[in-house]
């Protein structure tokens, strides 16, 4: 995808007079609601100073003078801050005692990022900035320790020389690893004062040959320049992938935090280190989770060199257990901070508890040990997996941190998909060999040998065989070997596709869209790049992230008890809305009702269509229904003489049309009845026959299934061919779909809505609703209305009962939104489609949008795709205006949303706003939607 446009495009707001806040011991200018000003970290800073914690000082430059960073370019920025600059160096020298850039006590500072919602490691920062000749000279001096001083020099040249001057590190990483070898040393510690003081004078020639520049020594010019190249790395391509990735908007840049070194490095009473205040994987409580290194400056902890070591015992003793480490050499060579400096850790320890009380969440925290001094360098709500998130909620309740209503809203309600899915273990996929990414169509994990067709995909099931279905595209006919397999790979489609659809519903794994793929079915082939997999061969698919790897992967079932419940349970206490599922077996509604559903909103009627020795009646009937069409039109226009004639021609196709209804009303019925039971008594939307006929015959592109077809049914190849022809349309999504079936076929909405009735009378208690696809005006559904209720009545006069089964439309073609007073006057209730509202509503193609809305988004022109999170502004004004409409007719009518979207947090908080009875979305989006909804529920108050 196209990269985005740059994000700090806002302008900064017109008048403001102040960039630069100063934090520390005696002050603080900021706090910790000004996040959106100064950042997390400034904010936090200033936080954490004014709370009595050992911050050391400095001062954050604001995200509005970023934005006025690239709207007046870094010249004018540098003026405009000049002078605010200036006093708070001052006060920063006050406040340290040292002096920066000169004098016998120089002062270094750190120069970081931050934006108000944090981004690890996507933006710059440098460290030991003020370093020169003069300034380390001085330091030795003071220190007496040359060997820290250096090593602090090469650090700086290193950070400033790539992340300032752009010298590729790889240069700096190369001398270094060069010098080790050349002394004989394995670890960079190792390294003497002369050594390092080599090193030195090699970067000035790598800084030198690469920008044919000398490494800067004023101070102030590196300060300078460091502050622009942090306001710089926000558009960084790393920073806007990630910004992409996790769906951050609406910021105007970071902030930029200028801060005293405090050194970490300075011998062995001096560390770094990070830690969590609980497990960020799993949530525990156990003890306190992070790492340190001794001598070290903070990069080193996450740069993998040294090993680091654990802050408690306990966890030093799992860490060692999980290395096969003996308690003596733990003991020895990876002390905790608990034994090795048990004060510093008493008072960490202490600060862990203070950060959550008072940030009432888990926390990220940084922090440098100066000659046995503890520093707080930075805190944050720390990132967590799903599970870690639901943990953390509920314990912070019952730890009466939080209440019930901030439990709800902390958790990401898309994140639960980890937790609803198989997921590769994380080890073995960090090893598996990724071969290209396609969309995440539909999430979890899957592993298996390739199949090319639907046919094999059965097959190989029924001998055992484990199977990724590969397609270019996947149809209704592939339904079968869709349900067979493990997870469906395709080449084309987007995420409202057929292949991504059906596999929502099902909960199976499914990458869309992988427009690498090359794809051979006559040689039975897959190639991505370089590597050619033929069938049987392994692949395994991760669909929460779209990425396709070769071989096989491990993976683990999810488990859905414990905090992960109590987070549904506190949802369905705070949300309005209902929840619902779209599903069309028995299966799929048992697997919705345990996650919550409280009916189906939608059950397609056409899959039941596809089952196997079903499929074969229901080809029958299409075949003898065009003829039958073609005679009742030339019936209707004979005359007299002919009438007899054209009578007589219609009687052996009606016939077997009339037969092929009366083979499938049995089984509908038997579907129905089935589903009824799984709802135990809980409301279900049927939805009659929708998609075109065409789709349920072998196409053009398959002589092999038309060529079976004709066997089985008793007909010539040639007939099979030529309804394929008659039925071909130039745009079937608006062609002969929809109640529009219902419209030339009547007797196919009379068969089923007699298969809803009886098995409404079989199956007591049961709660039907009869839904209309594809009205576009109100006589449509008055015609197919009746034809429901003549069925109805002719059912409960032969069953001497009584039946309430409701009549209901879908609203998905933008005329019946804007006439929906009319329809309202006629329907039970309405359901939105939103996936067809959307096509027909932007004009956009379901099937072939895929191809260019990734520039749309790109571009800016969506801020999503239209077929993932509503339109809000365009399709959603629609529905709001039918909402109001319907609702104007009939008060309290009962409205709901069917489309794709009623599993999208975003489109669910709108559904919510404009009032929808009900939300419907596949099984296993059903948690997502519940918690979706009660963050709805609480956000509106
Ligand atoms: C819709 O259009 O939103 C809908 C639910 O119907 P289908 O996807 O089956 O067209
Ligand atoms: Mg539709």
């Amino acid at each position: 995808m196209a990269k985005k446009a740059p994000a700090a495009a806002k302008k900064a707001p017109a008048k403001h007079s102040k960039f630069v806040y100063s934090f520390g011991a005696t002050q603080s200018e900021g706090n910790g609601s000004m996040k959106q000003l100064l950042g997390g970290k400034g904010a936090n800073l200033a936080d954490m100073a004014s709370i009595g914690l050992p911050v050391p000082p400095g001062f954050t430059i604001t995200t509005e003078a970023c934005a006025k960073y690239y709207e007046i370019g870094e010249k004018n920025l540098q003026t405009l801050i000049a002078k605010e600059m200036d006093l708070a160096l001052a006060n920063l020298e006050k406040a340290t005692g040292k002096t920066f850039g000169s004098g016998k006590n120089p002062l270094l500072v750190s120069v970081r990022s931050g934006a108000a919602v944090s981004m690890p490691g996507m933006m710059d920062t440098v460290l030991n900035l003020g370093l020169n000749p003069d300034t380390v000279s001085a330091m030795i001096e003071r220190t007496q320790n040359p060997r820290f001083v250096w090593d602090s020099y090469r650090r700086f040249m290193q950070m400033f020389g790539s992340v300032v001057m752009g010298v590729d590190h790889h240069h700096f990483e190369y001398e270094l690893s060069h010098l080790k070898k050349e002394v004989g040393v394995n670890l960079d510690n190792e390294l003497t004062p002369q050594h390092l003081q080599l090193l030195v004078q090699r970067y000035e020639h790598v800084v030198k040959d690469a920008t044919g520049k000398a490494f800067p020594i004023c101070a102030m010019d590196q300060l300078r320049t460091g502050i622009n190249a942090v306001f710089g790395s926000w558009n960084n391509p790393r920073a806007n992938k990630y910004r992409e990735m996790y769906d951050i908007r609406g910021l105007i840049g970071t902030a930029v935090n200028v801060q005293a070194m405090v050194f970490g490095n300075s011998g062995s009473n001096s560390a770094t280190g990070v830690a969590f205040t609980r497990d960020p994987s799993t949530g525990d409580n156990k003890y306190f989770y992070g790492e340190y290194l001794i001598n070290a400056q903070g990069e080193d902890v996450v740069a993998g060199i040294r090993t680091p070591q654990q802050i408690t015992i306990a966890g030093s003793r799992e860490w060692a257990k999980s290395q096969s480490i003996s308690e003596q050499t733990r003991k020895t060579n990876y002390p905790a901070l608990q034994e090795s400096m048990p004060k510093v850790f008493k008072q960490l320890d202490a600060i862990r508890v203070t950060l959550e009380k008072h940030y009432k969440d888990m926390q990220d925290l940084e922090f440098t040990i100066e000659d046995g001094k503890l520093y707080m360098l930075q805190t944050r709500n720390g990132k967590r997996t799903a599970a870690a998130a639901v943990r953390i909620a509920t314990d912070l309740v019952k730890e009466k941190l939080i209440d019930e209503k901030a439990a709800v809203l902390r958790v990401d309600p898309m994140s639960l998909d980890q937790l609803l899915h198989p997921v590769f273990i994380k080890s073995a996929e960090a090893k598996a060999q990724k071969l290209t990414v396609g969309l995440p169509a539909s999430p979890g994990a899957a592993t298996g040998q390739i199949v090319f067709s639907a046919h094999d995909a059965e097959a190989w099931v029924k001998l055992g065989k484990t199977v990724i279905l590969v397609r270019i595209e996947t149809s209704p006919e592939d339904l079968a070997g869709m349900d067979a397999a493990k997870g469906i790979l395709t080449a084309r489609g987007g995420m409202t596709s057929h292949a991504a659809v059906v596999a929502r519903g099902m909960g199976k794994c499914c990458i869309s869209g992988a427009g690498e793929a090359q794809i051979d079915y006559a040689k039975k082939q897959l190639t991505i790049g370089n590597v050619t997999l033929k069938q049987g061969d392994w692949l395994s698919l991760n669909g929460s992230t779209g990425v396709v790897y070769k071989g096989e992967v491990d993976t683990i079932e999810p488990k859905l008890t414990g905090p992960f419940a109590q987070i549904m349970q506190l949802s369905d206490k705070y949300r309005t809305l209902q929840v619902r599922t779209n599903a069309d077996t028995p299966h799929d509604a048992q697997v919705a009702v345990n996650f919550g559903a409280e009916g189906i909103g939608l059950c397609r009627t056409e899959h039941m269509f596809f089952e196997e020795g079903r499929i074969i009646t229901f080809r029958r009937l299409i075949l003898v229904a065009e003829t039958v069409k073609k005679l009742r039109t030339e019936l209707a226009a004979a005359n007299e003489k002919t009438k007899e004639e054209v009578e007589a021609r219609l009687k052996a196709p009606l016939s077997q049309y009339m037969q092929a209804l009366k083979e499938l009303l049995p089984l509908q019925r038997k579907d129905f009845e089935g589903i009824f039971k799984a709802l135990k008594g809980r409301p279900c939307t049927i939805r009659f026959l929708d998609p075109p006929l065409h789709e349920f015959l072998p196409q053009r592109d398959n002589p092999k299934g038309q060529k079976e077809m004709a066997k089985l049914l008793g007909v010539k190849v040639e007939q099979i061919e030529r309804i394929v022809e008659d039925l071909h349309e130039f745009n079937p999504m608006l062609g002969h779909r929809g109640c529009r079936l219902g419209i030339t076929y009547p007797e196919v909405t009379e068969m089923q809505a007699r298969a809803v009735a009886e098995a409404a009378f079989k199956v007591k208690g049961s709660k039907a609703e009869i839904m209309i696809p594809l009205v576009g005006n109100v006589k449509e559904l008055t015609l197919q209305k009746e034809i429901v209720l003549r069925t109805i009545a002719q059912v409960e006069k032969e069953k001497k009962t009584k039946l309430t089964i409701s009549i209901g439309t879908m609203i998905e073609v933008p005329r019946a939104a804007m006439t929906a007073d009319e329809i309202a006057a006629e329907a039970d209730f309405f359901s939105f489609g939103t996936n067809d509202l959307t096509q027909m509503g932007c004009g956009f193609s379901r099937d072939d949008a895929g191809k260019f809305l990734g520039d749309y988004v790109a571009k800016g022109i969506y801020d999503y795709d239209p077929f993932q999170v509503l339109d809000q502004a365009g399709v959603g004004r629609l529905m709001k205006y039918a909402v109001e409409n319907g609702r104007r007719i009939k008060p309290g009518m009962k409205m709901g949303i069917c489309g794709e979207h009623g599993g999208e947090p975003k489109t669910i908080g709108f559904c919510h706003n404009i009032g929808l009875t009900y939300v419907s979305c596949s099984p296993y989006r059903v948690p997502i939607a519940r918690l979706a909804a009660a963050q709805a529920a609480l956000r509106a108050k």
